[in-house]
Parts: structure tokens; C-alpha cells; sequence
């Protein structure tokens, strides 16, 4: 008889610093599907999803399709956010009737306004309802903040070895395969974590060039090879979360008769965190450098690509600060593709214009002012859509995405994609969806941190990081923590990394 495995999917990077609070309509805005409607919509994508349905014909599991959801990151889930989302996929585990394995896809770093740890709190239901024999598996992003209650209740946690992530759906297909492995008595999985005193570390997981996080997953990739060892993760976390479990941390998924072994290589993995927490590879430079690079780079092949990282919706960015934008207005940058700014008022005040048509724009700068007011000018209208596109790829290929209503709003010399739900410029298609080529731009302005190399890196004749002030700044000592565990390193001294920190 064929295995019956429950699927679903919970994503949210929460920001608790924010002062959105994330709502059921964020989350519709990007995706909140309910049961077997998740198989059209993401059959052939490339996300964790789409792993999970392909290893569910493989396999030939009779698939439980519980749900998924996922909502661009912001502040804490209200209570009636989390408990709809919780309760869809607990509810759709209880009426099931015998479950003989559950395969989800979380992001381990969502924080809700009555739980810091909600995926804990989700796989402890879960867990509550299928009892302790049934495999559980969740595949976390390489951002997790994880904890010591998800491992308690999964059998593995399966994080992205990526970053871009782009490889969401061969983590489903590795956590999968675990399943099967499990279900057909070959593996006994359990899961271990570890967390040292550390707010920040491994890198922030970046694997776009040679450095900690590479040599990182080079070790881990070595201890899986070995005899009841099934995965080694590393999670860099996410820091802007005010909760006890922000920071780096490594599960790894053992077989009982390996427990000694996997705390061995936990405490290996951990140590090299530790010894080189001073690593970083982050190069945020001020936004006059990038005005510089902009004028020096005139006439020249590709586009100089600057990203506004401190603004940037995957981290819980406003998605509308203004200081890059007024700064090319200002020094009369040319031929400029800025993608994007979020402002549904003036998308509406531009459809009610109609194509071609001047408008005098109050522009972004809506959501906090100290972070730079907005932008006064006067913009043609160039364009108006549904702002609809679905991804080219690497990251997140073949996924349906929407900006919401938006307008192509010329201002100067540049073309700004002005849009109504906030979402990070990770793919090309930010900007082709709206008749705008970016290659052909001399400069393309892009609110991201590091997901936009994947697709922007090969088109940029030059790659500038700004700090252009927005919440996702690098300077923590702007962030007031209330609930971190402490002591914790760099905010206090610390010698010993297991001060304070999560053990197996
Ligand atoms: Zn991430």
C-alpha cells in the first residue's frame, strides 16, 4: 500500500523590528494556498515545493496536500495570521487519519505576535498528532533561527546549502529521500542542534565567493558521507529578530547508533563558527560611491548594479527609502532602471492618469520618514500592468509572482517600477515584465542584499552594496534586543561560545 505523507509549506522571515505587522492579505499577495491547489501551482517550479511533488510521484507516495504559504518578510504575524496558516495545515494532519510521514517546507526564522519560535510550535503540533514514530522532516532556510524544540520534533532539518538560495527544490529532494529511506526501515533519523553564543555569524551564509561558508558546507557535506550521519546543516540566521534563538546554529540528523558521532560533528561544526567569527565578506559602502561608479562608468558595456541592501524586502525592508533614488535624481544619472519602489498610492494616482501623461509624484518614503522622506517630482507615466510575471530564474524559477498593480514612472532619466506589494528584485523580470531590458541599462538599481546576484551578477559590468540607512543595516548596535539570550557575542564579551547557548 502506498505511504500516506502529509505536505505543506510555512514560510516567513520575520523582522521583529519592523513596524508592519505581517497580515493574511500579505501573505495572499504572494501565496496562501489551501490543499491540493498547491500541486498546479507549483508543478516544474524549482522551490521546495516543487521537490516535493516530483518525490511524491517518484516514490509513489498518496500525497496529503495540506497547504502553503508564504508572504514577502515583514514584522510579527498577527495572531489571527498565524493561528489560520497553523491551523490549516494542523487541522488538515488531524483529518487525515493515518499519516505515515510529513514533509514540509518552513523557513525557521518566523516570529508571530504570541510565539518567538512559531516553526517550533508548528512541528510540536504536528508532532502531537502523529506521535513519536511517524518521520517529520522540514527543509529551513539557510536564515533559520533554529531551535532546539524544532530538532526535538523533527527527525531531520534539511537547510539550503545556498546563497542565493537556488536550491530549494534539491533540499525537498534530499529530505524526501530521507523519508523513503525511513518508511522503508533502511534509517531511524533523529535531529540534533546546536547554537553557540553568537548573534551573527557564519558569513550570513554567503556562498557567492570562496570564504567561511563554503569551507563550512565543504565539512558538512564531508560528514554526511559518513556511516549514520544523514545531514549536516548550518544555519547563518537572521538577525533582525528580537527573539532567544536569533543566530547561527547546526543541526545534524543522526541514526541512534551514530548519537556520540553526530554531537562530535555538531561540536566540530560549532567550533569553526566560533574560531572565525570575524569573518565577513560584506562590503556596504556609502551611496556616494555608487553615484561615483555611476558617472565614472558612462558610455561603458553592461550596467553598474547597486544594490540597497539595507532596504531590502527579503530581510523586512520597507521596499520604499528614497536616499538612492533622490541621490541619482540629484547628481543627474542618465538611462537608470530602479527596481522598485513601493507606493500603492501613487500606482493608483498613475492609473487614474493614464500612459503618457505628467503627473507631480509625492514618491516611497511613506512607511518611516527617518529613513529618508519622499521623493517630489514630476514623472511620466510610461507604463501601467497587473505586475504579474512568473520567474525566470536561477532562484525561484518558474514561480508566479506579483508586484500588484504598478506603473512605470520616468523621472529624469530614470525609469522607476513603481509597485503595490513589496517583494525583493530577484529576478530579471522586475524589470522585462515591464518593457524595461536591464542590460541595456547604464545603471539598474536593485532592493536586495545578495539573492539578486544570482540573476544580476552575470548582466553587471560592476556590483556597489550600499547602506543607504533602512532597517536591514548592518550596524546592530542599532537594534535594541529585549529577549536575546545573553551574554552573547559581538554585544557582550564572550569567550566561551557555549555561554548561554542551545546544546544538543
Ligand atoms: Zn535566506
Amino acid at each position: 500500500m502506498a505511504y500516506r505523507v502529509l505536505i505543506a509549506q510555512f514560510m516567513h522571515e520575520t523582522n521583529t523590528f519592523s513596524r508592519l505587522p505581517t497580515t493574511l492579505e500579505d501573505y495572499r499577495k504572494r501565496w496562501l494556498i489551501e490543499g491540493e491547489a498547491m500541486v498546479p501551482r507549483f508543478t516544474g517550479t524549482r522551490n521546495e515545493v516543487g521537490g516535493y511533488i516530483d518525490s511524491v510521484k517518484k516514490y509513489g507516495w498518496e500525497p496529503v496536500w495540506a497547504g502553503a504559504a508564504n508572504a514577502t518578510p515583514s514584522g510579527k504575524l498577527t495572531k489571527e495570521t498565524w493561528e489560520h496558516i497553523r491551523d490549516m495545515i494542523v487541522d488538515a494532519a488531524k483529518k487525515a487519519g493515518k499519516l505515515d510521514a510529513i514533509c514540509l517546507s518552513l523557513h525557521g526564522a518566523a516570529v508571530t505576535e504570541t510565539e518567538d519560535d512559531a516553526e517550533g510550535a508548528l512541528l510540536e503540533a504536528l508532532r502531537g498528532v502523529v506521535g513519536p514514530g511517524i518521520p517529520i522532516v522540514a527543509t529551513l532556510d539557510l536564515h533559520a533561527n533554529a531551535t532546539l524544540k524544532m530538532a526535538r520534533h523533527a527527525n531531520a532539518l534539511v537547510s539550503y546549502r545556498t546563497y542565493p538560495h537556488i536550491d530549494g527544490y534539491e533540499r525537498a529532494v534530499q529530505a524526501a529521500a530521507l523519508v523513503q529511506d525511513a518508511l522503508e526501515g533502511r534509517k531511524q533519523p533523529h535531529c540534533l542542534l546546536v547554537q553557540p553564543a553568537m548573534l551573527e555569524g557564519a558569513d550570513h551564509g554567503r556562498t557567492t565567493q570562496p570564504g567561511l561558508m563554503r569551507d563550512l558546507l565543504a565539512k558538512a557535506d564531508a560528514f554526511e558521507t559518513e556511516a549514520g550521519i544523514n545531514v549536516v546543516s548550518v544555519q547563518a540566521g537572521f538577525t533582525w529578530a528580537d527573539i532567544p534563538y536569533t543566530g547561527p546554529s547546526v543541526a545534524v540528523s543522526y541514526e541512534p547508533a551514530a548519537e556520540a558521532r553526530a554531537k562530535a560533528v555538531a561540536a566540530a561544526m560549532l567550533d569553526e563558527i566560533w574560531k572565525r567569527r570575524d569573518e565577513s565578506s560584506s562590503d556596504y559602502r556609502p551611496i556616494s560611491d555608487a553615484i561615483a561608479a555611476a558617472k565614472a562608468g558612462v558610455g561603458k558595456e553592461g550596467p553598474l548594479v547597486v544594490a540597497d541592501g539595507t532596504d531590502n524586502p527579503g530581510g523586512g525592508g520597507y521596499n520604499d527609502t528614497t536616499p538612492v533614488l533622490q541621490a541619482l535624481i540629484d547628481a543627474g544619472v542618465e538611462n537608470v532602471a530602479f527596481g522598485t519602489i513601493f507606493d500603492p498610492g501613487t500606482v493608483q494616482q498613475a492609473i487614474k492618469a493614464g500612459v503618457g501623461s505628467v503627473i507631480d509624484v509625492v514618491l516611497g518614503g511613506h512607511t518611516d520618514a527617518s529613513m529618508g522622506g519622499p521623493v517630489k517630482a514630476k514623472a511620466i507615466v510610461k507604463m501601467l500592468s497587473d505586475g504579474s510575471f512568473k520567474n525566470d530564474g536561477p532562484m525561484n524559477a518558474g514561480v508566479e509572482t506579483s508586484m500588484g498593480p504598478t506603473a512605470v514612472l520616468r523621472i529624469g532619466g530614470i525609469d522607476v517600477v513603481t509597485i503595490s506589494n513589496r517583494i525583493q528584485t530577484i529576478d530579471l523580470q522586475v524589470f522585462l515584465s515591464q518593457g524595461i531590458d536591464p542590460r541595456t541599462k547604464s545603471v539598474v538599481v536593485v532592493k536586495s542584499v545578495q539573492h539578486f546576484r544570482a540573476a544580476y551578477a552575470p548582466i553587471a559590468r560592476e556590483i556597489v552594496l550600499v547602506d543607504s540607512g533602512g532597517i536591514c543595516s548592518p550596524d546592530i548596535t542599532r537594534l535594541k534586543f529585549t529577549k536575546l539570550r545573553r551574554p552573547i557575542w559581538p554585544l557582550d564579551g564572550v569567550n566561551d561560545p557555549y555561554a548561554g547557548a542551545a546544546r544538543a
